[in-house]
């Protein structure tokens, strides 16, 4: 849980601010005045991810805590009464990360979103690409104050490497002149292996000519921005895209991913798990099995406890699973009562040692539910010869899933062609 700093002298903000930030998870810790501003910030070390900062309060009616917080280095966002105009210098200030006026309940949700996008920020890496230094050291010093990670090059070609080497890096910037490779070479290159919304890219020009913004959106550019860009705008363009990235994540991980238990669904387990399939198969020396769990006699838990008790089951699956199942594995729910994991590059005997493993760990497991103590066991089939298909080896594991329940349950049993 992240400390909040809130600074400010009217209650009705402060409740605003505080009930909106710890919605989001966060600590907020107020202080009504410089004086106890002082106090909190002695109290908790400095140790605050974010500060909100009123520029007029009683004991510092000009903007004196400002002053006094950002030199612990927290990212501060200032709430004013008046324009930001009146505060272009302090707005130098480093570790001001931006202004919102109070006007409301609008502003209120502007400031909230920005403690957001800071906390998330430092997971973010953006790569910067401008032959001219002065701009990338102009922009790395924004990107900072945002708390986002920075990568900078000074063309195309050293940005596409760079990119190679950092798979975390979110969002690219870049300019259009430049040597060896210019940006919209670059653009089309990038293109070429990542998706809009996995990787983001707004131009930054100087080009005035209303031709060049529609040629680079046309090959998948995300924005475009001039150069005499104000700070303000700059931030307001990265953060949209950036929000933008985040929705289609989301909505990616709804479409991939199971309501109930959070692990993987069908329908990824046949997209993802087929090209994991075909890596393997390409490698010659790999090896892959597909195992299918499913619990027994799982109508009974529903009918004797009801589907809320069968609910409980079923979320129980994957924290066993994934006390046994590590890396080089995908696990989903296939349906109802029944899982399917992948797993590669596994010794046979590596793999009967697991699977005996979940099959205990299920049999010995109780769950502690209001309506009783449950417990269930698994039947489990299992097949680790290399088929020509993913969906053939899921039906071979199927039919030794098969026998498990025909011969009593509560046992692993493997494919033999
Ligand atoms: P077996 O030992 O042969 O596997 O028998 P079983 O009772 O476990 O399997 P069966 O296929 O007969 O019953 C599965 C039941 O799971 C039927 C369905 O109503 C129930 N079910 C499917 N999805 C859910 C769910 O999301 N929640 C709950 N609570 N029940 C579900
Ligand atoms: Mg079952
Ligand atoms: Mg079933």
């Amino acid at each position: 849980m992240d400390n909040i700093l809130i600074v400010e002298d009217s209650k009705s903000i402060i409740k605003s601010l505080q009930s909106n930030i710890e919605e989001l998870g966060h600590n907020c810790i107020v202080a009504k005045s410089y004086k106890e501003c002082a106090e909190k910030l002695l109290e908790f070390k400095g140790n605050f991810k974010v500060a909100l900062l009123d520029l007029g309060l009683p004991d510092a009616p000009n903007g004196e805590v400002v002053d006094f917080v950002t030199k612990f280095n927290i990212p501060s966002i200032v709430l004013t009464g008046s324009k930001i105009e009146e505060h272009e210098e302090r707005f130098r200030n480093k570790n001001i990360v931006d202004y919102v006026i109070k006007e409301g309940n609008f502003s209120i949700r502007y400031a909230v979103s920005l403690v957001k996008r800071i906390i998330s920020n430092d997971k973010i890496d953006i790569l910067v690409v401008d032959d001219s230094k002065s701009f990338l050291l102009k922009v790395d010093e924004l990107l900072k104050r945002y708390k986002l990670n920075t990568h900078l090059a000074y063309n195309g070609e050293e940005a596409l490497s760079i990119l190679e080497a950092n798979p975390n890096i979110k969002l690219v910037l870049t300019d259009y002149y430049m040597p060896k490779m210019d940006g919209l070479e670059l653009t089309k290159k990038i293109r070429k292996k990542y998706n809009k919304d996995e990787l983001a890219i707004i131009v930054a020009s100087s080009d005035s000519n209303n031709k060049v913004a529609s040629k680079f959106l046309k090959y998948g550019a995300n924005d475009y921005i001039y150069k005499t860009f104000t700070t303000e705008e700059f931030y307001t363009r990265l953060n949209s895209n950036l929000e933008i990235l985040e929705l289609f994540k989301d909505v990616k991980n709804k479409a991939n991913k199971d309501y109930l238990t959070g692990m993987y669904n069908r329908r990824y387990l046949f997209d993802y798990g087929e090209e994991l399939f075909q890596r393997v198969k390409h490698k010659k020396n790999d090896s892959f099995c597909v195992a299918i769990i499913d619990i027994d006699k799982f109508k009974y838990i529903n009918d004797t406890w009801g589907h809320d008790v069968g609910d409980i089951a079923i979320k129980e699956v994957p924290l066993v699973l994934s006390k046994y199942v590590g890396d080089n594995s995908l696990m989903a729910r296939l349906g109802g009562e029944e899982f399917c994991i992948l797993l590669k590059d596994r010794k046979k005997e590596e793999i009967k040692k697991i699977f005996e493993e979940v099959k205990c760990a299920f049999e010995n497991n109780i769950i502690k539910t209001k309506k009783c103590d449950l417990s269930f066991t698994v039947s489990i089939g299992i097949c680790t010869i290399l088929e020509d298909s993913l969906t053939k080896m899921i039906n071979h594991a199927d039919e030794a899933l098969y026998k498990a329940k025909k011969t009593g349950r509560n046992k692993v049993f493997y494919y033999e062609s």
